[in-house]
């Protein structure tokens, strides 16, 4: 019976290292003779002066290894007492009896009971009864006292493939904590064994340096070293990595750490859009991608100390926002600058946020015509001031300037979608500090090419739209009705402005009732800013230009109550 994927992240991560060390292509290929190799490999590592420490400052074998095992055949300290050799002895003694056992289960016609981990009926002799010491984390976080606890029963398979896990470990960092990628994918969990397990252990032995996991991420937090082994693996192995995603192979990261004062375990999955946003970005530009993790991932060694601070926690929390799949382009904007790049944080919205092509490239084009405009200074800094209940406001003057159309305003900012204001309000401020930068520098604007409709209007934007027409054509006066709509401070004025064109029949009840809802004050001034936004648009020239817009109290709440008034 072949190998395969057990679903235990340990196991697994095991079996990865002991495909990469064996010289098959597949797990389901590992025959007798890839064991014989990848177990002459492990020893060959493991028992080399640099893993014992021997003439060295530091041991793997009792320091960082131990942490995994707390207790293994290189750690107990009756092995040691007869020195190297001794240590050495014991664990090829020990490998072997494991590799026998292993051996063994490979011969299905054999199989009489069945393994928990892999599921496979495998032959009871090669079964083997492992406690915390031997199977990380096996029993909760701590992993001491394996006296104290059965253990769990695994076939011979499963126990060897458990040794090898230590050449898919990767360290963080940060509190001694390691961890790995869970990713039951041939190619991909194979090659980071390869990279980061086998052959980093390999350099440090050739370098006489002791042994120690790959951890030398230059960056901050887990989400930070998650996403940099993702951005390395990308460049390396492009084609491979678009596997996981393609066949929507489930990657979660494991932190964790095992030392017996205090173990800690975190399972971070790996949002599938994370993975497809780093492939298209890597295919749209190599020097986009390469600026990404630059700017928002690297953290620089080098700075006074209370800057590297700093950009620590800043790499920290945009790094956990990416893992968690949450916009970051308005955590991105630092003194005026984008860090990340353009055609990053594009991406990410396309990819990650699912902002629809057609609203980016307008966002885009608006963004660009307000750091063009001759008011563009005014508008800019009102944008950047706003919070994100008066951003409506702003992009509502953006209409009275003749920069966005009111249909415009409505795909942005969709009358139903409130939530959408504080990411419109990023992404325009993005825009306008990138475009101001490549103006600096001398660089063009990487825009979206392509012509891109907006999305239809929905009937509401369309009834507004109407009414707007309908007003401009018969309101007497319209100016003055304009501006006192653009400045009413109460629910009460708004509703006072309409009954005037209601009276002189510019507005039909049902308008009027569908402008003004009873019982719905904060409807009446959404209504009210995509009204004057259609206003603006089709009655240019009676819109009063010196007026500021007031944005009334009442349309923050919607506890107000229209019969309190
Ligand atoms: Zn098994």
């Amino acid at each position: 019976m072949s190998l395969h994927w057990t679903g235990q992240p340990f196991v697994d991560a095991g079996l990865a290292a002991l495909l990469a060390a064996s010289g098959a292509s597949r797990l389901s290929d590992v025959t007798a003779t890839h064991l014989d190799i990848a177990v002459r490999e492990l020893e060959r590592i493991l028992l080399s002066d640099q893993a014992l420490g021997i003439g060295l400052e530091k041991s793997f074998a009792k320091g960082t290894l131990s942490q995994v095992f707390p207790n293994s055949e290189l750690v107990n300290p009756s092995n040691w007492s007869k020195g190297p050799e001794g240590v050495r002895a014991k664990y090829r003694t020990a490998l072997k009896e494991d590799l026998a056992r292993a051996k063994e289960a490979l011969h299905a016609e054999r199989g009489d009971r069945l393994c928990g981990i892999c599921g496979e009926l495998r032959p009871s002799a090669g079964f083997v009864m492992l406690r915390r010491d031997r199977f990380p984390l096996l029993s909760g976080a701590v992993n001491f006292y394996p006296g104290f606890l059965s253990g769990v029963a695994l076939c011979g398979l499963c126990a060897l493939a458990l040794r090898f896990s230590v050449a898919s470990l990767l360290r963080v960092g940060e509190r001694g904590r390691l961890w790995f990628l869970h990713c039951p994918s041939d190619i991909v969990a194979a090659r980071i064994a390869q990279e980061y397990g086998w052959g980093h252990f390999r350099r440090l032995i050739a370098a006489n340096q002791p042994l120690d996991f790959y951890g030398d991420w230059r960056t901050s937090g887990n989400s930070g070293a998650i996403l940099c082994l993702l951005c390395q693996l990308l460049r390396k192995f492009a084609n491979q990595l678009r596997t996981i995603y393609q066949h929507g192979i489930p990657t979660v990261a494991y932190v964790f750490s095992n030392d017996n004062r205090g173990g800690y375990v975190e399972g971070i999955p790996v949002p599938t859009s994370i993975l497809d946003f780093l492939q298209s970005l890597y295919l749209e530009s190599v020097d986009a991608f390469d600026q990404f993790e630059r700017e928002l991932l690297r953290v620089d060694t080098g700075r006074d100390k209370r800057e590297e601070a700093q950009r620590a926690r800043f790499v920290a929390t945009i790094a956990d926002r990416i893992v968690r799949a949450e916009p970051i382009v308005g955590a991105s904007l630092v003194e005026q600058r984008l860090l990340g790049g353009w055609i990053a944080h594009r991406t990410y919205l396309r990819e990650v946020n699912g902002m629809n092509e057609a609203v980016l490239a307008l966002l885009e084009r608006t963004g660009i015509a307000l750091a063009q405009h001759e008011r563009g200074k005014k508008l800019i800094g009102r944008l950047e001031r706003a919070p994100a209940r008066d951003v409506r406001a702003v992009l509502l003057d953006l209409v009275r300037e003749g920069v966005l159309s009111g249909r415009e305003l409505a795909a942005l900012l969709p009358p139903n979608e409130p939530t959408s204001a504080q990411i419109v309000r990023d992404v325009l401020l993005a825009v306008v500090y990138e475009y101001q930068r490549c103006n600096e520098v001398g660089e063009s604007f990487p825009r979206l090419v392509g012509g891109w409709a907006i999305p239809e209007p929905d009937e509401v934007v369309r009834r507004l739209e109407r009414i707007a027409a309908d007003l401009i054509r018969t309101l007497p006066n319209r100016r003055q009705w304009i501006a006192d709509l653009m400045t009413a401070r109460k629910t009460a004025q708004i509703r006072a402005t309409y009954l005037r064109a209601l009276r002189s029949g510019a507005m039909s009840l049902v308008d009027f009732l569908f402008l003004v809802p009873l019982g719905d004050v904060t409807q009446a001034w959404v209504l009210r800013d995509y009204l004057l936004a259609f206003l603006f648009e089709l009655g240019r020239e009676a819109v009063p230009t010196d007026i500021e817009l007031v944005e009334g109290e009442e349309g923050a709440t919607d506890e107000v109550s229209v019969l309190a008034e």
